[in-house]
């Protein structure tokens, strides 16, 4: 379990680190002028089919020098017994997940430099607002248009289960617009849950493997979480969040294209879309350093929506011997060291949930026998 959980950190360092590299090197060599060369060259000296072609470019070597990565990774997943994907639907897999990269990569840089051409002073300001409504519109479509491009769906058919959500939600004083089953098992042994989409199309789906093997209990006290954060809206919040965030990147990526441009001579103008990858090793730095902060924030509200489970549901010990098998079945490291959890985990550790469920039960014994 240790080993696995060490080997896909180190999987996504190294991915990550790749990626910073192949940005630095592009700059640096200069070879992003000559990518943007030959883009203009492909799209007969038109700007917007040039940009297209650049980004078609990037995620292609993006890919392909990752390739050895991710099919290590698909390796890594079989040998600890987690996937029983075969290499053919990886493959396919690996191909759609490059489309969709493609399709929304062309979209945000058409778009940035849609606004640079036209508002050369304010494009950040402008650019941050469309991502804004991007992401919100990409938030919504998510569940409808990108998840069955990868998963099959359909609307959960456990009429006991069913039930007893709507008197959790009911109880909870919103309502979900569906709960789905989510057909993991064609792919991998793990588990999951999840609460996604906005408005119309804001559900719960629920993994197959995980309707599977656990009592009605566990899945309600499951349910009942993801319902935690449908009602302290940790969705819209998190739009917020990311707002701010994005924010903070365009302003950056502003001063730090004039900087190059103006002190470095690295670019003749803004519009100069060889310039992509510095606005791309801004967004990479900025994550990279918000990361801990963004994984603090998401404990917190995962710890908030555990809360609400316990008050949903009549006993919290459905959630204790599921939140156990959730560990055992997905190989999640029951106690990191405090160090990855503070750089990783998006999600509290097994153990520290376990224990904060139980000292609730304690301090709530005979409240809700
Ligand atoms: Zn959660």
């Amino acid at each position: 379990m240790r080993r696995y959980n060490r080997i896909r950190r180190r999987l996504g360092i190294a991915d990550f680190v790749l990626g910073l590299g192949l940005l630095i090197v592009l700059l640096a060599t200069g070879w992003t002028a000559r990518l943007r060369d030959l883009a203009y060259l492909g799209a007969g000296q038109i700007y917007v089919l040039a940009v297209f072609f650049y980004v078609a470019m990037l995620t292609v070597i993006n890919k392909l020098l990752g390739l050895g990565l991710d099919y290590y990774g698909f390796r890594v997943e079989h040998r600890f017994q987690l996937s029983n994907q075969r290499l053919r639907s990886w493959v396919r897999d690996q191909v759609k997940g490059w489309l969709v990269g493609l399709v929304i990569g062309a979209i945000l840089a058409e778009l940035v430099y849609a606004t640079i051409r036209a508002a050369p002073r304010f494009w950040w300001l402008i650019a941050w607002a469309a991502f804004i409504v991007l992401y919100v519109f990409f938030a919504q479509i998510a569940p409808v248009v990108l998840f069955p491009l990868f998963y099959k769906f359909k609307p959960l058919e456990n009429e006991a289960l069913k039930e007893r959500l709507m008197r959790l939600s009911e109880r909870a004083g919103t309502r979900v617009k569906g709960v789905y089953e989510w057909k993991l098992s064609e792919k991998s042994r793990k588990a999951n849950a999840a609460l996604a989409g906005l408005g119309a199309t804001r559900r719960i789906i629920l993994a197959d493997t995980l309707l599977e093997k656990y009592t009605d209990d566990e899945i309600e006290a499951i349910l009942a979480h993801e319902l935690g954060h449908h009602v302290h809206r940790h969705i819209p919040k998190g739009i917020l969040v990311h707002a701010g965030i994005t924010f903070i990147g365009f302003w950056a990526a502003n001063q730090i294209l004039h900087f190059a441009i103006e002190r470095l001579h690295m670019f003749e103008q803004l519009s100069d879309f060889a310039n992509l990858p510095l606005i791309m090793l801004v967004s990479a730095v900025l994550s990279f350093l918000l990361m801990p902060a963004l994984n603090a924030y998401s404990r917190y509200n995962e710890r908030q929506a555990d809360r609400y489970s316990y008050t949903a549901i009549p006993s919290v010990a459905p959630f204790i011997s599921g939140m156990n098998k959730l560990a055992d079945q997905n190989l999640a490291e029951r106690q990191p060291s405090r160090l990855v959890e503070v750089l990783f985990h998006s999600h509290p550790p097994i153990a520290k949930r376990i224990q904060a469920a139980e000292t609730w039960l304690r301090s709530h014994a005979g409240v809700h026998g």
